[in-house]
């Protein structure tokens, strides 16, 4: 692994897409695009994402997420037994039509743009889900490069729609152990290549603990809770454990926000990380990305014996943080975490999914210059910030 500096500053994975980006994932998507022409635009895209990353001083690049429809349905191209199906298929096969009419009422994003990665036969992975996107990237730059992949839960439970999924897996914990599966053979081949930093994307987390099981926020894990949270967040450490066991020699982090679909706060869900505690803390990866830019966040828990990669700025707005409160927002959580344990970053993606980016790329790219403003400052008044970690 790269050395890093004190405080070191990355984003949570995604780049707002470019109009011209986004025109090519929906043509590809219907087929109208040749593999070689929407390697050209994406490529391009990519090198704009990661130029903007390192004019502001990103510590550990991502590729922006450029090339994937979202941060987790884009893995159906790329897994043998998986089918994006719009929401009017969806609709079509559940059961319970009216719980699934509720749940798209109360979600904030244009139906059209969300499909959903069904598991309609036995899950294989037929390509690479982002190591031909690492090796791109490897080859643009010097710096410690950032993977992030959907988590094991998340993709378990948006793959499993029971009517569909039960003719091919009798049980979502059967489909589970194949994601795994996929994911382990994922992790380590990224591993192995000289990935310095492997996110697994969990976001879904937050809406077991505050809704309760009651109400289904995110689409992308709609149908196919427990009644039972503590249940539920058992078999999410599990699964995430089961993947990471023996990936030494990279760093591995699990992500948990609380939706970033819509730039209206109201919409998004609010409460604290506390309840999570217990289950984060048994998650076998080295550090956790939090979301705490807003005060939906509560206020900072510290995870024993994990790294916390902090939220300092908000991926949906347009004011642009100052360095100073940046500074101040470090600060207090250096009264929990030890300096060496702590990564600077946003709250998350600033284009989740790619038809609906979160920011401008300008905003974007302003944010994360205060962020490594701020980084300077506490690196300079911190006695060891030429330590490397
Ligand atoms: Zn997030």
């Amino acid at each position: 692994m790269r050395d890093l500096p004190l405080f070191p500053v990355t984003t949570v994975g995604s780049w707002p897409r470019s109009p011209e980006m986004q025109r090519a994932l929906a043509r590809k998507q219907r087929g109208q695009l040749a593999a070689e022409e929407f390697d050209r635009i994406a490529d391009a895209a990519v090198l704009e994402a990661l130029r903007a990353q390192e004019a502001a001083g990103c510590d550990i690049v991502t590729d922006g997420e450029q090339r994937r429809d979202n941060f987790y349905s884009f893995v159906a191209e790329k897994l043998d037994g998986v089918r994006l199906m719009s929401l009017a298929e969806m609709l079509d096969v559940v059961e319970d039509k009216e719980g699934f009419r509720r749940i798209l009422d109360t979600l904030d994003v244009p139906a059209f743009s969300i499909s959903n990665p069904t598991c309609v036969g036995r899950i294989r992975r037929r390509q690479p889900l982002a190591a031909d996107e690492y090796a791109f990237l490897r080859r643009h730059t010097d710096r410690p490069i950032k993977v992030p992949l959907p988590g094991p839960y998340i993709l378990t439970r948006a793959m499993w729609v029971k009517e569909v999924t039960r003719a091919v897996y009798a049980t979502k914990e059967d489909l589970g152990d194949d994601v795994v599966a996929v994911l382990r053979e994922e992790a380590f081949a990224l591993r192995d290549a000289g990935v310095d930093f492997i996110q697994f994307d969990e976001p879904v987390l937050t809406e077991i603990v505050f809704t309760q099981g009651q109400t289904r926020t995110f689409m992308c894990a709609a149908l196919a809770a427990r009644k039972d949270p503590a249940e539920e967040l058992e078999f999410a450490v599990d699964l995430v454990n089961r993947v990471v066991k023996g990936l030494d020699g990279v760093r591995t982090g699990v992500h948990v926000c609380r939706g970033n679909w819509s730039r209206n706060e109201e919409t998004l869900l609010r409460g604290s990380y506390r309840p999570l505690v217990p289950y984060l803390e048994r998650m076998q990866v080295r550090q956790l990305v939090l979301e705490y830019a807003t005060p939906r966040a509560g206020d900072l828990v510290a995870v024993p014996g994990k790294e916390l990669g902090l939220g300092v700025v908000n991926p949906r707005t347009a004011e642009v943080e100052p360095p100073g409160a940046i500074v101040a927002r470090v600060r207090e959580a250096l009264l929990q975490v030890p300096a060496d344990r702590i990564f600077l970053n946003p709250d998350c993606g600033f284009g989740t999914f790619a038809s609906r980016p979160m920011n401008a790329p300008e905003i974007a790219r302003a944010k994360l210059q205060s962020v490594s403003q701020a980084a300077a400052q506490l690196r300079s008044e911190d006695p060891q910030a030429t330590k490397s970690c």
